[in-house]
């Protein structure tokens, strides 16, 4: 889903775009996208040929519980604000802002990220798919009390009660008694 900025001015220009689930989602991904995303803001062009994006990314993603295996519901509300610039120039841009000292006034917004585009065009299949990196969570729970699968019979212990036993045998105290044994 390329967004086109060729022929983009000073004013801010406002975006809606539905995203659906094939442009950003890829089959090695550890989620799944069930649903369109939502990509809405707006776009303006800044100094020279820096183009600034203000969106808020809204989607569901669907990823494995860690314990039980099961799918589960992740929510994105993700509120990006990036400047793109021609791809290549990201190094002068980067040294020109240092040099004019915008960073260390702070007159620079400081959540504001750099990017790159290429052929008068933003990519808004990348920005969303970062946004889904950053949404997932370090450990994937259904629920925080989620009680994972029975080590012995495999069952989904949210959702059904075995009756395997799970004595669990210190290592060291087994060892000791098979010592006394002796
Ligand atoms: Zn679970
Ligand atoms: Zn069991």
């Amino acid at each position: 889903m390329l967004l086109d900025i060729s022929r983009l001015r000073r004013d801010a220009v406002e975006i809606n775009r539905q995203i659906d689930p094939e442009v950003c989602a890829d089959l090695k991904d550890e989620y799944t996208v069930p649903g369109v995303t939502t990509v809405k803001g707006t776009v303006r062009r800044d100094k020279g040929t820096a183009v600034v994006l203000d969106v808020t990314v809204t989607s569901t993603l669907d990823m494995p519980c860690s314990r039980c295996l099961e799918p589960f519901a992740v929510p994105v509300d993700a509120h990006v604000k990036t400047r793109f610039v021609p791809v290549g120039d990201l190094a002068k841009v980067t040294a020109e802002t240092v040099r004019s000292g915008e960073i260390e006034d702070g007159v620079e917004d400081r959540d504001l990220g750099l990017a790159e585009y290429q052929d008068e065009s933003i990519d808004l299949g990348h920005v969303v798919r970062e946004q889904f990196v950053l949404a997932l969570p370090m450990k994937p729970l259904c629920q925080d009390e989620c009680r994972g699968l029975c080590p012995v019979c495999g069952v989904n212990r949210n959702r059904e009660t075995c009756g395997c036993k799970q004595e669990w045998i210190d290592p060291r105290l087994a060892a000791l008694a098979e010592l006394k044994k002796q």
